[in-house]
């Protein structure tokens, strides 16, 4: 099988280069190439042919490539659909604020969760990004932008802890200070709360955000729309969290998708302060984003509000997500749904 050099760390990629008897210094400019965004090996040009074919003949980028690209009007969020080596397309989101730019990555083509409220999950999971695939879509988009991506966010297609050792190599290729340079205090997970992962991530130490989506502040509630909530039940999960809390002292947030009926009344919003009463966390609600097949609304203004007031007074500290790309409709999964059923 062929070597995917994006995937490579530089110690990795230059035994490579050696292995097949080249200098040192062509694996620095082979690495230069591949974070400037090279998609094939003729754009190398300070590599030699001869070189080049061999690395043709032996290897491949696995770089993703740029198949749609949307931009918002309103606060310039750009909305990828990006094509991987094998055919298969994922999705990227490009937010830019005024601290820098942050793009939403996905970590897996397709999701076996199935959350209901959730367009990426409907076709399930067709398989694992790579970690290069991961980094892949920061080095193309970087280089659509023409200027650095300063924060990742791993809040795209896919569940990062299902793409466990992957995601964990990632961030190791994100942080390199010869590669992307993107420190781990600019990375966050969200993850739909696998627990054992939790705690495999918690004993990590790394210095990155978790945020868990949680959406329902009971059992009951939470299988209905979350089926991984029957494998990891809230007790469960909760001490994961604290787990995590214990270990790393970092504080952890919780995301709370507000769905019209379904967990939007106040007396949810108590239930929700008494479960995570005394925790080192925060609460971002969500607006749901309609998905034409889920059949859930948007909670009303006055509703979300409401529900993050009685939050507030109740002592847990809660933000509500500012929408983004709205005309774009960036919410995730649905292009490449779209993409996949031939519909233009
Ligand atoms: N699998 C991970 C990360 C991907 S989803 C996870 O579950 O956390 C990123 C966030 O968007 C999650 O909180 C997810 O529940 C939420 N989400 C999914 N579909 C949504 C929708 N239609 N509207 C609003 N939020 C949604």
């Amino acid at each position: 099988m062929k070597t995917e050099l994006i995937s490579l760390n530089y110690v990795e990629l230059e035994k490579l280069i050696l292995d097949m008897g080249q200098p040192k210094f062509r694996a620095k400019q082979i690495y230069d190439w591949i974070y400037k965004g090279a998609q094939s090996f003729d754009d190398m040009l300070n590599i030699p042919k001869s070189l080049r074919e061999k690395l043709e003949a032996e290897t491949y980028i696995g770089a993703v490539k740029i198949c749609e690209k949307y931009v918002s009007n309103i606060d310039e969020t750009r909305k990828y659909l990006l094509e991987l080596s094998d055919g298969n397309f994922i999705e990227s989101v490009l937010m830019k604020y005024e601290y820098g730019y942050t793009i939403c990555v996905s970590s897996q083509v397709g999701c076996r969760m199935g959350c209901k409220f959730c367009a990426s999950t409907i076709g399930g999971k067709e398989r694992d990004l790579t970690p290069g695939e991961l980094l892949g879509q920061i080095i193309c988009v970087q280089k659509d932008l023409g200027q650095r991506i300063s924060n990742v966010v791993m809040m795209g297609i896919g569940e990062p802890f299902d793409n466990f050792e992957n995601v964990l190599k990632f961030i190791e290729l994100v942080n390199a200070p010869g590669g992307l340079n993107i420190g781990q205090r600019h990375i966050s997970i969200s993850t739909c709360g696998l627990a054992e992962k939790i705690r495999d991530f918690a004993d990590k130490r790394l210095q990155i955000t978790l945020l868990i989506s949680l959406h329902a502040p009971d059992n009951e509630k939470r299988s209905q729309i979350m089926p991984v909530n029957k494998k990891y039940p809230i007790e469960e999960l909760m001490e994961a969290c604290d787990y995590y809390i214990e270990k790393t002292g970092r504080r952890i947030s919780f995301e709370y998708t507000l769905i019209a009926g379904v967990n939007d009344n106040i007396a949810e919003a108590d239930s929700l302060a008494d479960l995570l009463r005394g925790k080192l966390c925060h609460v971002n609600l969500i607006p749901v984003n309609k998905v034409e097949e889920t059949g859930f609304e948007k909670s009303n203004r006055e509703g979300i509000n409401a529900f993050r007031q009685r939050l507030e007074k109740r002592g847990i500290s809660a933000t509500i997500r500012r929408e983004m790309g709205s005309d774009i409709n960036a919410a995730c999964g649905q292009l490449r749904k779209k993409k996949n059923s031939g519909i233009k």
